[in-house]
């Protein structure tokens, strides 16, 4: 107890020991000494439920009222009261101002921003960007189920998978179609998720104006190198043989150019994809072929062995999927030196399959790998180049592969080789009629 209070509590039993006393002698006096004793303490308890009634009312006044004064166990226990009243309340408008102050915030996000109940999806709160981007109001659709209020959006499904959903990309909003949105869920509580919309549009626009135009640059590009490319295929060095070598270095660099206008050509087409087919690709020729393309790239300066060892054919589209692992291979070859060995496989994988290309070269140090798929990136430009790599090669495989569902790997050692392998998810794979699962002839 502090002291203050146990001298409060000590005067007040003084006062009571004093009026104990003072009863007594006076009964002493009068010769009624119990009836003098109860009529004290009656009075001494009456005394004290009044001053107990008194800080009650105090404390629960509408009106402010002056701090008690007085030295007694009451006063000081009204004045403890009032300071931890006082502290509480302090607290609570620190609070408040805290809360309207991120509600501010929240409010003044570009982004739509909703709090969602998780079990029943309903809306428990949103700011005002979530008005103009979705199209909710205030406050008709507070605790209204949000798949059922975004219907156009088809998100029920979505909001179900939770902490796994994946972000909803290039969603038109329900406001406008022209609007484009990508929406995250973000499961921050136990019982509350967020979803956070954010207007894509304009970076829609001018991804469609970068496709469009290096579509275009390619397109027009094409034209002119295919002239050149002819003349130049009808010069015969043996008529000028002092310009023999400027004709080969110039046939090589269009051939480059050429190359390089197809890549980015397939690299656009493929991006305005939204589908592929689905047809079977027969993998027994497939892998045929790309033992060919190996052996003729090699010329013989490697050892190429295919192997199918899941004796399956996979769903998609046999052009791109034939692109996608036809660069692999190419790869390959370009960056494994003379006298290694190259192996191109098929297997099982799970219930799905998965092509590989292993190559016994120079490998890709572990800081390249996260960045290998990006356009024009490379290890070594020299080494691409000289090769005749375009640099956009593994940028194709990138996007066959998403466009069949299915994801790349890569392992690698420097100096020891890399593999690059493709895996396909059970739904793209299908049992191949007569399979005889083997080395291949
Ligand atoms: P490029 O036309 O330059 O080969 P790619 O997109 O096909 O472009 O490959 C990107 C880079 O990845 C290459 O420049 C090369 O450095 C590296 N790379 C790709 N495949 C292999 C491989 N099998 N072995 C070693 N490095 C590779």
């Amino acid at each position: 107890m502090p002291p203050r209070a146990r001298a409060a509590w000590t005067r007040t039993l003084g006062q009571l020991a004093l009026v104990l006393a003072a009863a007594l002698a006076f009964g002493l006096l009068l010769g009624q000494v119990w009836p003098a004793l109860m009529l004290a303490a009656l009075g001494v308890v009456a005394w004290h439920y009044w001053r107990l009634r008194r800080v009650l009312a105090r404390l629960t006044s509408r009106q402010r009222q002056p701090v008690a004064s007085g030295e007694g166990v009451w006063n000081e226990l009204e004045r403890q009261l009032r300071a931890n009243q006082e502290a509480m309340r302090a607290r609570k408008r620190r609070l408040i101002a805290m809360l309207r102050a991120y509600r501010a915030v929240a409010a003044a996000l570009p982004d739509a921003v909703v709090v969602v109940e998780r079990n029943s999806q309903r809306v428990q709160w949103f700011n005002e960007a979530a008005t103009a981007l979705l199209g909710l109001r205030y406050p008709h659709d507070i605790g209204q189920p949000m798949g059922e209020r975004l219907r156009t959006l088809r998100i029920s499904h979505w909001l179900a998978s939770g902490r796994n959903a994946e972000p909803l990309l290039d969603a038109p909003s329900p406001t406008s179609a022209d609007i484009r949105l990508n929406l995250r869920l973000i499961p921050y509580s136990e019982s509350l998720w967020l979803v956070v919309a954010r207007d894509v549009t304009k970076m829609m626009r001018l991804e469609q104006v970068r496709r469009d135009f290096v579509a275009n640059v390619s397109h027009e590009l094409r034209t002119p190198l295919t002239v050149v490319h002819g003349y130049l295929d009808m010069l015969d060095p043996e008529e000028h043989p002092e310009w023999a070598p400027m004709l080969a270095e110039m046939q090589l660099q269009s051939q480059r150019m050429t190359q390089l206008v197809e890549d980015l050509l397939t690299l656009s087409r493929l991006e305005a994809q939204e589908g592929i087919d689905s047809e079977t690709v027969s993998m027994g020729s497939m892998l045929s072929t790309l033992r060919r393309e190996a052996e003729a790239l090699s010329q013989g300066r490697h050892l190429v062995t295919v192997e199918d060892a899941a004796g399956v054919d996979l769903i998609g589209s046999t052009k791109e999927l034939h692109s996608a692992f036809s660069n692999l291979v190419s790869n390959a070859v370009r960056y494994t030196p003379a006298g290694g060995s190259i192996a191109i496989r098929l297997d099982r994988d799970g219930g799905g399959a998965a092509v590989s290309v292993r190559d016994s070269g120079y490998g890709i140090p572990a800081a390249h790998l996260p960045r290998i798929t990006e356009r024009f990136y490379r290890v070594s430009t020299s080494r691409s180049r000289e090769s005749g790599g375009t640099g956009l090669g593994l940028a194709i495989v990138k996007h066959v592969l998403n466009l069949h569902h299915a994801r790349l790997e890569i392992a690698s050692e420097v100096g020891r080789g890399s593999i690059f392998s493709c895996h396909f998810d059970a739904d793209r794979v299908q049992p191949r009629e007569g399979a005889n699962p083997g080395a291949l002839p």
